[in-house]
């Protein structure tokens, strides 16, 4: 029997990266996104057209790009996704020849006030506007929903809160909607909460868990969406990114561990575990941190081993 597949969405290079201190060079990236493509990734966040003086980090996303339409890429089937904050960035990744945008919004005000300066109904209104022009122009939009159980300002999140702006997005069209647990505090029935009746608006193709392990049920979290019938969940690489609500703590699901779990129930992820592992360690070198990811912890000390026993 063929196994069952899921597709794990790469959010290291934007989320991730946009979370650390260290500024990225777009060099860097580039090393990072190949070996990630070497490594199976399909789905990855590219970058953010987003204003280059809040979020230097996302500065280069037009350069990645044209790296990208670079004749010596093979992206085969891989699909570079970028976040469009209003319709001069839906212009920017028109020009730079993004296929696949995604729009961000949040289930609290206060959230999106600050994170994308306007309500979440303001931020509805102009997707409106926003999706339908991406789709005459061939472009697939997902959406995202952060603060979709717990909100740094306004605190518990009800599930009706985060399902009305679920329902919302999907009635826009988009090809698939993120619920994101932005500050990591859900535990697994909040993601039922949220999961079931997701579930029953919409196909489960439409639906992405976004988890972080701030409190370390991230990866819990997966495993409840997935036995409810969820096949989308992000996670970035080396478990990169931290949480700018809480310094120091982790930020999102790490791909290794999530990789890990997910092969070792006898799903698929067409993912090369070790090659991911691997680039994570050389990049927690980079940033002269610990991986946040427990299975690059365990994959770095296991190699460190062997290499003590060759000596
Ligand atoms: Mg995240």
């Amino acid at each position: 029997m063929a196994r069952e597949t899921v597709r794990v969405f790469e959010v290291g290079v934007r989320d991730g990266l946009q979370n650390e201190k260290a500024l990225v060079s777009t060099a860097r990236k580039i090393t990072l996104i190949r070996g990630l493509l070497d490594a199976g990734i399909r789905d990855f966040e590219l970058g953010a057209f987003v204003r280059p003086d809040r979020v230097p980090q996302m500065a280069d996303t037009e350069r990645l790009y044209a790296a990208l339409h670079d004749r010596s890429w093979r992206l085969g089937r891989a699909r570079a996704w970028s976040l469009v904050a209003n319709e001069t960035g839906l212009r920017r990744a028109i020009k730079a020849g993004a296929r696949n945008i995604a729009i961000f919004t949040a289930a609290t005000d206060t959230f999106a006030r600050r994170n994308i300066g306007m309500s979440v109904k303001q931020s509805l209104q102009q997707f409106s506007r926003i999706v339908p022009e991406a789709h005459r122009r061939g472009m697939e939009v997902r959406g995202y929903v952060s603060t979709a159980f717990g909100c740094p300002f306004e605190g518990k999140v009800r599930p009706s809160r985060a399902l009305k702006v679920v329902e919302a997005l999907l009635g826009l069209g988009v090809s698939q909607v993120s619920i994101g647990d932005t500050i990591g505090v859900a535990t697994p029935r909040d993601i039922e909460a949220v999961m079931r009746p997701a579930l029953g608006l919409a196909p489960q193709e439409k639906l992405a868990g976004h988890y972080h392990d701030t409190r370390g049920t991230a990866l819990a979290n997966a495993l409840r969406s997935i036995e409810l019938g969820i096949r989308t969940l992000d996670s970035s690489a080396g478990g990169l990114g931290g949480c700018p609500f809480a310094p120091g703590a982790a930020g999102n699901l790490a791909t290794e561990d999530l990789v890990y779990m997910l092969e070792g129930m006898g799903l698929r992820t067409g993912i090369d575990l070790d090659a991911v592992a691997r680039l994570s360690v050389g990049f927690s070198r980079f940033l002269r941190k610990p991986p946040a990811s427990r299975y690059v912890a365990a994959f770095a000390a296991s190699c460190d081993r062997s290499r003590s026993r060759k000596r």
